[in-house]
């Protein structure tokens, strides 16, 4: 008898238990509106029909539903809006339906489909030269920028050739093995406190690099090589890390822009995936929110600069998110996740600027690639 009225006692608490995180996870499926910002509206004319700088924006996780999410939670408008050459590439990867970055990043940076974890190889596991190493050979400027570590596998496809994306401290001494002018991201202890016992900090200063992990003397530095390495690992959420990403992206612009002769950039707003991940609406807007403006940042540069090609993408979407109502007065969004990982949705790719009408259609990722070096690199 005391046993059956304990058990009874246990099942309704269980139940209590279920019902307590049913409603902390809906709390994370509903947007309940926040601060919005001002869009402005861009000039399509350009100085040239060859771009002589890219800049690539990758949001990593980002899908239709995501965009949409951020479309309504900014009452509407975007940044991204301003693009009038849109399509959408497919994002398999080698081995796998469902693509992972590594493989994204490479098909977008070396133009191969590899497998899932390959960070700038191929399916044999040989180095394939990136678009970043070609535009270095070139004599351009190149940068990268990301809000999670900068050895993660998004940006470290650009610059890295490793077998498993896993491999950070390799990822990390393969930035010494290039040119980069500019790198801002976390990822400081893949150089200063490694397990093998070096200190790439030291040999970043050697190779005449400025480098600085707080954000507000990374954006004071205005020329030279900049290593800006803004956290022990992943920079934290946005609450905490602020407009890191626009003033990173802001500070690579100014530094990159001194070189005559061009510059490739890839900035990588990493979080709106780790929104679909978390299955939290209010994850995937913040970040979603916080790379359009970045975005903006970029198309602001370009309608200025004129000769500038600007390409938005994503990886893979994340989440199988769906949104299920939304309020463009209020900027709620109520959305829901199919899935915990990946899914094999294709994702929309955005251009402006010179050549921009060159990434419209259905398109795989490696054809991203394919037009980016025929503009910059073999023009
Ligand atoms: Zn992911």
């Amino acid at each position: 008898m005391i046993l059956m009225i304990s058990l009874a006692i246990s099942v309704i608490s269980v139940a209590q238990n279920d019902y307590m995180d049913a409603q902390a996870e809906n709390e994370e499926k509903t947007y309940k509106g926040g601060e919005t910002y001002e869009v402005k509206t861009f000039p399509h004319k350009f100085k040239t029909d060859n771009p002589r700088n890219i800049i690539l924006l990758i949001g990593d996780g980002m899908g239709i539903s995501q965009l949409q999410a951020g479309l309504t939670a900014n009452r509407g408008r975007l940044f991204l809006e301003n693009f009038k050459h849109i399509g959408f590439s497919k994002t398999h990867s080698s081995d796998n339906y469902i693509t992972d970055s590594a493989a994204g990043g490479t098909a977008i940076s070396a133009g191969v489909k590899t497998y899932n974890g390959a960070i700038g190889v191929d399916p044999e596991k040989n180095p394939v030269k990136t678009i970043l190493e070609k535009a270095e050979e070139k004599g351009l400027a190149t940068g990268l920028v990301s809000t999670s570590s900068i050895t993660h596998a998004t940006p470290a496809s650009f610059i890295a050739h490793q077998t498993s994306r896993n491999m950070y401290e390799e990822i990390a001494a393969d930035f010494l093995k290039t040119d980069i002018d500019v790198f801002i991201g976390g990822g400081y202890n893949h150089f200063a406190n490694r397990e093998d016992g070096l200190n790439l900090i030291e040999k970043l200063k050697e190779n005449g690099y400025k480098v600085e992990q707080d954000i507000s003397k990374i954006k004071k530095v205005k020329k030279g090589k900049l290593a800006g390495l803004t956290a022990p690992a992943h920079n934290a959420r946005i609450e905490e890390r602020g407009d890191m990403l626009e003033v990173a992206t802001e500070t690579a612009l100014n530094i990159l822009k001194r070189n005559k002769k061009g510059f490739f950039l890839m900035v990588e707003g990493s979080q709106i995936d780790w929104g679909g991940h978390a299955a939290s609406t209010i994850y995937v807007v913040e970040d979603m929110l916080d790379f359009d403006k970045t975005v903006g940042n970029a198309l602001e540069f370009a309608a200025k600069d004129g000769e500038t090609l600007v390409i938005v993408t994503s990886d893979h979407e994340t989440g199988g998110m769906a949104v299920l109502n939304g309020d463009y007065n209020n900027g709620m969004v109520v959305g829901e996740f199919t899935t915990g990982g990946h899914t094999g949705l294709m994702v929309p790719v955005f251009s402006y600027g010179p050549g921009a009408e060159k990434f419209t259609g259905i398109m795989d990722n490696t054809d991203i690639n394919k037009k980016m070096e025929e503009l910059l690199i073999k023009n």
